[in-house]
């Protein structure tokens, strides 16, 4: 049975990686997007999905 992919992809997207320094962060899409999130151990601002990653 599948269990609840949705739900899955939602959690996976809503984790980003920092660039710099590869920290994780939860956080909604639209907030990465428009910048108002940023790393909280490098302060920067360039994430990409987790996906890619794994
Ligand atoms: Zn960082």
């Amino acid at each position: 049975m599948a269990k609840f992919p949705e739900a899955i992809a939602r959690l996976h997207q809503n984790v980003f990686v920092c660039k710099k320094c590869k920290t994780k962060i939860r956080s909604n899409i639209q907030k990465i997007m428009l910048g108002k999130i940023s790393c909280r151990r490098c302060k920067s601002k360039n994430f990409r999905p987790i996906k890619k990653g794994k």
